[in-house]
C-alpha cells in the first residue's frame, strides 16, 4: 500500500503516518515528490486496510499496489525521477542523455582520444569498462582498479561525466570515489550483494536489463536499490535473449514505454549490446528515441577493428558523429532535446 498525504501535510503529520505504519510491525519509505509526498508500506504479508490510515490528519488517500515492487512503481511517485550525475547530465523527460565510449578502457591515449570525439559530437557521459563480464574467461577481463586514474584523466580533461560496471561488492568503493555513476551490468542484474553495495555509495546507478529478466524482475532488482536508499537508478534496457543469432539479443522496443509507464525511473537504452553489430546500431538508437528513451548508450572506438572487446558492435568516431547528427528531428518530434548543445549544431 502506499498512503499519499495532501499536498499541504506537514512533517509532523507525515511522521505519524510512518509511527503508525512502524507500530503494525511494517516499515515505511517516505517517498518525496514534488506535489505530494507519499508514504510506501513495506514488508505487510498481505492487503492493508485502508481504514487504518485515512483516518490520520495529512492523508489524502491510500493506493493498494498490486506489483511486487512498490517503491520503484509510478503509483508510488507520480513525478518523473530525474537522476543528476554530479553538476552535469539530467536523466529525465524532455533531455535525451547520450552515454558513449569504448566498451573497456584499453589505452590512456587511446580512450581519451575517443572521449574528446564523442564530447565533440555531443554526448554528455563517457562509458568505459575497466572490469569486463565476459562470457568466456579466456577474453580481456579489463585492466581493473588500475585504470581508474584513466578514468579520472578523461573526465578532467574533457568535462564528461564518466560511468563504469562494477563486477564485485570489493571494488565498489574505490570506483565510486572517481567516477559519476556506477553501473551493474546484465550480468549481475539480480546480483543481490552488488545491488546493495552499489546502493550504499549514494552514486546514481545505471542498471541494466539481465538477458532473461522479466519487465517485472528488472523493476523488483531496481527495487533492491531503491530501498537501500538510493533513488537515483536509471534502467537500461540491452536487449533480451532471442532465439535468432542473427542479432546478438532482441532489442525490446517495447520495453521503454512500457517501463515508463510501469515506473518513474528513467530509462535509456543500449542499442550496441543489443544488436552487436554496428551497421545496425544507428537505426536502434533512433527506434529507441522515437520510443521515449531518456537517454542512449553507445559504443564508440577510435578503431573498431582493433577492439580488445565488442568491437563489432561499436561505432567508429565518424560514424557516432554521422549518428549523433540524425538525432535533434526525432528528438524534436518526440519532445526531447540533446542535454548539452552539440558543437558543431
Ligand atoms: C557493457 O556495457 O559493456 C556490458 C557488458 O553490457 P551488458 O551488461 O549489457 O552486457
Ligand atoms: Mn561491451
Amino acid at each position: 500500500m502506499v498512503i499519499i498525504m495532501r499536498p499541504d501535510a506537514n512533517l509532523p503529520e507525515v511522521e505519524a503516518v510512518v509511527a503508525s505504519v512502524n507500530a503494525l510491525g511494517f516499515r515505511a519509505h517516505v517517498v518525496p515528490g514534488l506535489a505530494r509526498t507519499a508514504v510506501a508500506v513495506i514488508g505487510n504479508p498481505g492487503p492493508l486496510a485502508p481504514g487504518r490510515f485515512s483516518r490520520i490528519p495529512g492523508v489524502a488517500r491510500t493506493i493498494p499496489i498490486t506489483t511486487p515492487y512498490r517503491l520503484v512503481a509510478r503509483e508510488t511517485r507520480e513525478a518523473p525521477t530525474r537522476v543528476t550525475l554530479g553538476a552535469g547530465p539530467v536523466f529525465g523527460p524532455g533531455n535525451l542523455v547520450v552515454l558513449a565510449g569504448p566498451c573497456a578502457v584499453e589505452e590512456a591515449e587511446q580512450f581519451l582520444a575517443t572521449a574528446a570525439a564523442v564530447a565533440q559530437a555531443g554526448a554528455t557521459v563517457l562509458r568505459g569498462g575497466i572490469f569486463k563480464p565476459r562470457t568466456s574467461p579466456y577474453s580481456f577481463q579489463g585492466l581493473g582498479l588500475a585504470a581508474l586514474p584513466i578514468l579520472a584523466r578523461a573526465r578532467e580533461a574533457t568535462g564528461l561525466a564518466v560511468v563504469t560496471e562494477v563486477v564485485e561488492p570489493a571494488s565498489v568503493e574505490p570506483v565510486a570515489e572517481v567516477v559519476d555513476m556506477l553501473q551493474i551490468g546484465a550480468r549481475n542484474m539480480q546480483n543481490a550483494p552488488l545491488l546493495r553495495a552499489v546502493a550504499r555509495t549514494g552514486k546514481p546507478i545505471l542498471l541494466k536489463r539481465g538477458p532473461a529478466a522479466t519487465i517485472e524482475e528488472f523493476l523488483l532488482a531496481a527495487e533492491y536499490l531503491v530501498v537501500e536508499g538510493n533513488p537515483n537508478v536509471v534502467l537500461c534496457e540491452r536487449g533480451v535473449r532471442g532465439f535468432d543469432p542473427a542479432t546478438r539479443y532482441l532489442f525490446d522496443v517495447a520495453a521503454i514505454p512500457l517501463l515508463h509507464r510501469l515506473t518513474h525511473l528513467p530509462v535509456i537504452a543500449d542499442p550496441s549490446h543489443a544488436t552487436g553489430h554496428h551497421a545496425l546500431v544507428p537505426s536502434v538508437t533512433r527506434a529507441a528515441v522515437a520510443a521515449g528513451a531518456d537517454g542512449v548508450l553507445v559504443e564508440v572506438h577510435s578503431d573498431p577493428g582493433a577492439a580488445r572487446s565488442d568491437g563489432q558492435q561499436s561505432l567508429s568516431h565518424p560514424e557516432f558523429d554521422a549518428l549523433m547528427r540524425s538525432l535533434p528531428p526525432i528528438c524534436a518530434a518526440v519532445g526531447t532535446s540533446l542535454t548539452a548543445p552539440m558543437a558543431h549544431a
